[in-house]
């Protein structure tokens, strides 16, 4: 089978390679799509840092179930599945907590928990194997363009579940980036919450995006970007701030328009940093976090919301073949929402 591969530090290679067989407890999924993330190119920038040279990239993968591992129930051939972003044990405090994007076991410390086409072969193939216990029924959810769910559906979806409390009717949520994770969060807001949205991007397309997303306000980012949003509350700020982007600048935007109490969530890896002390810099009362994908529970939530057809996954199709084509697209910001690899 073919397979798109980080081979060495900024090379990404189509490579042939047996069709690999599930062992006890997995399931071999013949893959419909892949969704291509900015976390793939983060990757692949890299350099010599990346410890897993040789891997199958992809951690958005949909496909048909295709063949069953010993021990294997409860799946049938031929079924469309989702192939879940983070592998955790499911039996950990962390997990049995619900708190499985945590666990224990799988992640660590300084580590997310096992995760393919990042830890191990993922979805940017003509197959991909995964343990039973994460390959989730997509029902009538069409898995060409699905894959993307279980990241740039599921991490946004964790986010916003960690400020749900403050979605109120009458407050204001900041996301800045629309682009695969945003163009999705901005939805799941709109379809949860009668929450304000203002959607920032520094893309005219990516905000008329937003705009038919359902976004309540549009702009580009300046120099008067945190004055107009302190404007739009009355000067006491925004309850929520989504960045999906992480860079200084949007961060800074993120800090100049927290409201007191307000929730700051820093999902873009774009390595920003967010100006806090005990005393000043932030209003009373903010509360910032890191948010890195989402649990189990989150991601069956994601996909009830796109069987009911309460958010989409936008995106552009690009034959296996054509990785090299996606990546530059997505790194020159030409992808509106998700560009996804066909195979
Ligand atoms: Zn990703
Ligand atoms: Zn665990």
């Amino acid at each position: 089978m073919r397979a798109v591969k980080l081979t060495s530090p900024s090379t990404v290679t189509l490579e042939e390679t047996p069709v690999p067989e599930p062992g006890p407890g997995e399931i071999r999924v013949k893959v419909a799509g892949a969704g291509l993330c900015h976390s793939d190119l983060h990757l692949i920038g890299m350099g010599d840092a990346w410890p897993a040279f040789g891997i199958t990239l992809g951690h958005e993968g949909a496909g048909y179930v295709d063949a069953l591992g010993s021990g294997v129930t409860g799946h049938d051939i031929g079924a469309p599945v989702i192939v879940n972003l983070l592998w955790s044990c499911g039996d950990c405090r962390a997990c049995v907590e619900g708190r499985d994007n945590a666990c224990e076991v799988a992640g660590g410390r300084d580590d997310f928990p096992t995760t393919p086409g990042i830890s191990l072969n993922g979805s940017m193939a003509d197959y991909v194997i995964a343990p039973a216990r994460h390959v989730l029924p997509l029902g009538d959810i069409d898995p060409v363009g699905a894959g993307p769910l279980t990241d740039a559906g599921l991490t946004p979806m964790h986010a916003i579940n960690s400020v749900r409390r403050r979605l109120t009717p009458g407050a204001t949520v900041v996301i800045l980036g629309i682009g695969g994770l945003g163009h999705v969060g901005l939805q799941i807001v709109k379809a949860i919450s009668a929450a304000r949205v203002i959607a920032i991007d520094n893309d005219e397309k990516k905000l008329a995006h937003a705009a038919e997303l359902g976004a309540d306000l549009t702009f580009a980012p300046g120099p008067d970007t945190a004055a107009q949003i302190l404007e739009l509350t009355g000067g006491y700020g925004a309850d929520v701030v989504l960045d999906f982007v992480g860079v200084q600048p949007t961060v800074d935007t993120a800090a100049a328009v927290i409201a007191p109490e307000g929730l700051v969530r820093l999902v873009g890896l774009g390595g920003g940093t967010f100006p806090m002390r005990a005393v000043g810099l932030a209003p009373w009362g903010v509360d910032v976090q890191r948010s890195y994908g989402g649990t189990r529970s989150d991601l069956l939530e994601v996909l009830a919301l796109a069987a009911a057809g309460k958010i989409r996954i936008d995106y552009t199709t690009y034959p296996l073949e054509d990785f090299q084509r996606a990546i530059d697209d997505l790194h020159d910001g030409r992808v509106i929402g998700r560009a996804v690899l066909v195979p």
